[in-house]
């Protein structure tokens, strides 16, 4: 199960992806996920790209990725979170999955409103210590900004601030949004309403991969 799970910032991607990890036994890979813990270990180098919304070379996020997918704990399958981002990258992925003779078996395309989106990233927060994230109208923690898994404290995303959100969308709507069209001629996209709660969502989501992955 080779899944790519696609759409703007904010609309759930890394949730839903958890989710699916979870259910399927397989590596969730998210280069947002990455380039963070990267920077927290020091890699200052991201920092311009990342906190300010912008898309970090495609040199720098393809070989991440192709070492990711080299890994063994991706022999059974795998979901990509936030990648591809530009058609480079999605030329560039096709190449490495055919060495490897793999291919992507879909990409479920969460939509939901650009109003939608900007309420969630604005009510977005995420552990400082462990990562997990919450959201203050979905998914609140249980103690307020306290996480509910290490009791780290929950900060806002620096690129969850008002004006990176908007550089994010507008970044999402030149540079990644072309995708869509990119996977639709290839047949391989599928269209999700991303717009209910995350469980309502991941029903939608697991309905799909049966539907599209017979196998699984
Ligand atoms: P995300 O958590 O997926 O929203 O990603 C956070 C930030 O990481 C993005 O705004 C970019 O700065 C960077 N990033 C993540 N994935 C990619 C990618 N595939 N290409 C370029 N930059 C990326």
């Amino acid at each position: 199960m080779q899944l790519i799970i696609f759409g703007p910032p904010g609309v759930g991607k890394g949730t839903l992806s958890d989710m699916l990890a979870e259910k399927h036994k397989i590596p969730h890979i998210s280069t947002g996920d990455i380039f963070r813990k990267e920077i927290k270990s020091g890699n200052s180098e991201l920092i311009q790209y990342v906190e300010k919304g912008l898309l970090v070379p495609d040199s720098v996020v393809n070989k991440i990725v192709e070492k990711g997918l080299k890994q063994e704990n991706c022999r059974n399958g795998f979901i990509l979170d936030g990648y591809p981002r530009t058609i480079d990258q999605s030329e560039f992925l096709e190449n490495v999955l055919w060495k490897l003779k793999k291919k992507i078996d879909l990409v479920l395309n969460l939509v939901a409103s650009e109003e939608e989106i900007i309420k969630r990233l604005t009510a977005r927060r995420n552990c400082g210590k462990c990562g997990a994230v919450y959201n203050l109208i979905t998914m609140k923690p249980k103690k307020k900004d306290i996480c509910d898994k290490c009791q780290g404290t929950l900060v806002t995303r620096k690129d969850d601030e008002p004006e990176t959100i908007r550089k994010r969308i507008q970044v999402y709507e030149e540079e990644t949004s072309p995708l869509v069209e990119h996977y639709k001629n290839k047949k391989l996209i599928f269209d999700i309403d991303a717009s209910p709660r995350p469980r309502t969502v991941f029903s939608s989501v697991v309905e799909a991969v049966e539907k599209e992955i017979p196998k699984q």
